[in-house]
Formats: structure tokens, C-alpha cells, sequence
């Protein structure tokens, strides 16, 4: 794309969100050499929320919620947060069943109020599974926060989910690894059509060549299984899981510029839009890139899908950044915009009823050995979900092949993982201060209570004893 000075430089129309928990990532990218950012800049971020309101940092967007409202949100958090616990601690039939007969929605309606709150935690799904709640099962999203970070990280902050971000381009990052990796064994544009499994091997068809295998790694997005003709077929509750899933198309922007114009009227770039019915344009979430490249990045409110020959969306798309940003806006250097559909590194999410999909990938099919971001019980749905079930996976087949080769470290990668949830689980300070006060008085709502009883005891003796001595 055209950018500042009228270079062309290439960037990432879909902006890869990381954060420092993500270990395995995080060692992947020092190997290939792939610096990250941190997304936080000093600046003021703009809320659409019953119109335009301007906060002075992220953590602003609750500034709204009356103490009442933020009682009733963190009460809320708890309460998810409880039931990854639960999860995390039993796996417990009885619950993932409850939680995954009804919507996420339906469980929002049951235990908010509030439609401020409401709204604000629709708005999290919304960014983080690019799907509305009512689409998806409870037990889902209560999955997605227990395989990633709890909802209170979730939540545009200063420190949540999209602290950071990765400098180079998703493309870049998969070239450097084939380099690394070996690249005269890596075949491109031949998809696997058939895989017939025997008692020795397994036999991997594609359009020009067959190969024999003592185990596959298949790492392809779960909706791509079914393109494959599997022999034997695939356990029947990996299909049926498969078929009860669903994931949304995503429109993505990137509009570039030949300075930060909105940088001088002291904003990031940051757009978050809580509520479709008070905004007039299509977008749903902006910010802005690093000064070497001006530019505008951002995700549509779902709709028609654009094309590479019209780019639908750019009149409403540009407008909408002038009524925030001013005329500038108008006048980008290029612009593109991309929908995102099914299978490409779109996240499936589970419909109600679907309690098997996890299981399903957990453990191997036989010869068969599963990896892809979409099957990890570890960061489900994103980069760092792909990288851990790759390490996992072939710890996994080295376990079945020649378990006299694995080290201790290899062994913990089976079991450890556990841990680091845990650990994360602990961290809702993380959401920042003010919220974090309200988490923590929430969860600790009994000791609250028991505290101003003992005080109000203490109070009553001292009173009487006073009394006594006069
Ligand atoms: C708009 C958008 C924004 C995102 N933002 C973030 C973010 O901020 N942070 C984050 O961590 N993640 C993000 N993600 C998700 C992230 O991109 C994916 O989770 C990640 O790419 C999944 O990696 P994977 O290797 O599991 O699958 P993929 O990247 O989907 O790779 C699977 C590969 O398998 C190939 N394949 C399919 N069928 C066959 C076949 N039959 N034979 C051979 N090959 C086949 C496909 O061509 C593909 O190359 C985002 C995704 C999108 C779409």
C-alpha cells in the first residue's frame, strides 16, 4: 500500500493482538526475529455510546457506569470467572451441559440488569469472537475465557488482551518460518484431498503426490476436515461437533496517511463503538498504527461481504473517521478492505447443545494428531493457541513413537499447561485499578459483610463499656 512519502509498505489488514502470557508465542517470535508494540499510547480514545464521548485513556469507557452498574458488572465477572474455576478444576459434565443448553445471551439476560453493562459486555464478545452472544453457546464463551484470559482482560484496557501487537505483517511471519523450518520440504498449493489410515501407516493424498506416514499432525481449520476424504471416517462426534459450530465474516479496513493527523488533536487513533444504533457508520472497533506508518486500522460491524474490485464499504468507512478525526480522514494515500470468511483463520464458536467439540481435538484420533489454533485448549482461536497445540501435538507423537526421546520439560507441555491457566486466572488486577477494586470487593463480598458485622460489634461493646464506666 501507498504510505507516507509515497513508499509502498506492506501491513496487516488484520491486526495481530498479543500479550506477554503467551509464552509460547512470545519465544516463537524472538526465534524468527519478529519484534511486537505495545498498543498503548499516551492520547485520548473516542467511545460511541448514546453519541460520540471522548475518554481520556482507555480505561475511561467506564467511566459512564454508575457504582451500582459497576457492582452489578463486577458481580458479573465473578461469576464467569468462578465457572472457568469450576471448569478448569472438575470438568464437570453437569455444568458444561447446563452452560451449553442455553446462548451466552440468555445467560447475559439472566444475570444483568442493567443495559448499560449488558451492552458493554456484548461489545467484549463482539471484538474478541467476532460473533454476537446470542450465536453462541454460554459454555463456549465461559471455554474461551477459561483457554484465554478471564472477561475482566478481555475489556479495553490499558493492560488487557490487545496490549501489544505484532510489527511485522501475518504473511511475513509464516515466510520466516518456512526458511527456518526448510522450505524444500514444505509443498504449497497442494491440498490434502484423501487420508486413509491403516494399522502402519497413514496415506496422505493430495493433487500430485501421496505420502506415507507413521503419524499426521493435521493442522487445518475444523471446517477443512470435512473438505478431506477421511478412510475410515472420521468418530462421528467430531463431525456432528464440527457441523455445530459457526464463525461470522469479518470486514477489516486499513486506510494509510501521510501523517498522524488525528495525533495533534491528541488522539491514538482509537475508536471504540459500543453500540451500532448510535453510530451512522459501519465501524465497529479503529486505532491507529506506529508513526513510521500513518495509518487507521479497523473491523466493520458485520454485513455484505466487499470484494477486492469494489471496496464497499470505503465512503461510509472514511466519513466515519472525518466525524471523528476531522476532514483529513477523507483524504487517505490508499485504502483497502478485506471480509475475512469462513476457514480463513476465522475462530469457530460452539451453538448450543455442541459439549463435544474440545474433547473431541483433546486427544488423538488413532494416527492422527491434532494442532491449529482452533483445537487448542491453550489460547483457543488465536496465534498463540497455534503454536502451543503444534509444540503439543508433536510432544504428543514423540510420546507415541519413542517416549524414551522426551525430556521432563517435554513431559510438563502434556500436563503443565494447567498451571499457567491458573496463573492467568489470578491476574484480574490486570483489568486496571478502579475496576480491580470492584472485582476484588465482589469476590470477596463476604468478607465484606462479615467485616462490617465484626466492626459493628466491636463499635456496640466499646459503647457499652463507655456507658458502663460514666
Ligand atoms: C481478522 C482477524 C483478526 C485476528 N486477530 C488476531 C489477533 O489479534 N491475535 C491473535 O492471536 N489471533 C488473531 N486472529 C486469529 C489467528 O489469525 C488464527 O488463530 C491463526 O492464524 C490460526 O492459525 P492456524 O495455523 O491454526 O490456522 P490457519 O492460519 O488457518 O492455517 C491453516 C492452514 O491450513 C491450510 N489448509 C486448509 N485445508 C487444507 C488442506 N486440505 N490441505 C492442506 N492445507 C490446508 C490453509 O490454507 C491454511 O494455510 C485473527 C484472525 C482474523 C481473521
Amino acid at each position: 500500500m501507498l504510505s507516507k512519502n509515497k513508499r509502498t509498505k506492506t501491513f496487516e489488514i488484520a491486526t495481530h493482538w498479543i500479550n506477554k502470557d503467551q509464552h509460547e508465542l512470545l519465544e516463537l517470535l524472538e526465534k524468527l526475529e519478529t519484534p511486537f508494540v505495545s498498543t498503548v499510547l499516551q492520547g485520548s480514545v473516542i467511545k460511541e455510546w448514546n453519541g460520540k464521548e471522548i475518554c481520556e485513556h482507555r480505561l475511561g469507557m467506564l467511566s459512564d457506569l454508575s457504582f451500582s452498574e459497576q457492582l452489578e458488572l463486577a458481580c458479573f465477572l465473578v461469576k464467569v470467572e468462578t465457572y472457568c474455576v469450576n471448569l478448569e478444576k472438575t470438568w464437570d459434565r453437569i455444568l458444561i451441559n447446563k452452560l451449553a443448553s442455553i446462548t451466552f445471551q440468555e445467560y447475559i439476560n439472566q444475570n444483568l440488569h442493567s443495559d448499560k453493562v449488558k451492552c458493554f459486555i456484548e461489545y467484549v464478545v463482539l471484538i474478541t469472537c467476532a460473533i454476537p452472544p446470542d450465536k453462541i453457546s454460554a459454555f463456549f464463551y465461559i471455554f474461551y475465557c477459561l483457554s484465554n484470559r478471564s472477561l475482566v482482560d478481555q475489556m479495553v484496557s490499558e493492560k488487557g488482551t490487545n496490549r501489544y501487537r505484532i510489527k511485522s505483517s501475518h504473511k511475513n511471519l509464516c515466510e520466516r518460518l518456512v526458511e527456518k523450518v526448510d522450505p524444500n520440504i514444505i509443498f504449497f498449493g497442494e491440498p490434502v484431498l484423501e487420508v486413509g489410515v491403516s494399522s502402519k501407516f497413514v496415506k496422505v493424498s493430495t493433487i500430485y503426490d501421496e505420502v506415507n506416514c507413521l503419524a499426521l499432525i493435521v493442522a487445518i481449520p475444523p471446517s477443512d476436515l470435512l473438505k478431506i476424504k477421511f478412510k475410515p471416517k472420521l468418530p462421528h462426534t467430531i463431525m456432528d461437533s464440527i457441523y455445530n459450530t459457526i464463525s461470522r465474516n469479518v470486514t477489516t479496513f486499513i486506510a494509510t496517511y501521510q501523517e498522524e493527523f488525528w495525533r495533534k488533536n491528541g488522539f491514538t487513533g482509537e475508536v471504540y463503538v459500543f453500540d451500532r444504533n448510535c453510530s451512522e457508520g459501519p465501524i465497529v472497533i479503529c486505532s491507529g498504527l506506529t508513526p513510521e506508518k500513518p495509518a487507521l486500522v479497523g473491523r466493520l460491524y458485520g454485513g455484505r461481504p466487499t470484494t477486492d474490485k469494489k471496496h464497499m464499504y470505503r465512503d461510509a468507512v472514511l466519513n466515519q473517521l472525518k466525524s471523528y478525526f476531522g476532514k483529513e480522514a477523507l483524504q487517505p494515500l490508499d485504502y483497502y478492505e478485506k471480509t475475512w470468511r469462513e476457514n480463513e483463520c476465522m475462530m469457530p464458536v460452539w451453538e448450543v447443545n455442541n459439549c463435544e467439540y474440545i474433547d473431541c481435538f483433546r486427544v488423538p484420533a488413532g494416527r492422527i494428531f491434532w494442532a491449529g489454533a482452533d483445537t487448542s485448549f491453550d489460547w483457543y482461536g488465536s496465534l498463540a493457541g497455534a503454536v502451543c497445540s503444534g509444540i503439543k501435538a508433536g510432544i504428543q507423537v514423540l510420546y507415541d513413537m519413542r517416549p524414551a526421546t522426551l525430556t521432563p520439560e517435554d513431559m510438563d507441555v502434556l500436563t503443565l499447561s494447567k498451571s499457567d491457566r491458573r496463573h492467568r486466572r489470578t491476574q484480574y488486577e490486570q483489568g486496571g485499578l478502579s475496576l480491580g477494586l470492584y472485582y476484588y470487593a465482589a469476590s470477596n463480598w463476604k468478607k465484606y459483610i462479615y467485616s462490617v458485622f465484626v466492626l459493628m460489634f466491636v463499635l456496640w461493646a466499646l459503647k457499652k463499656i463507655l456507658w458502663k464506666r460514666k
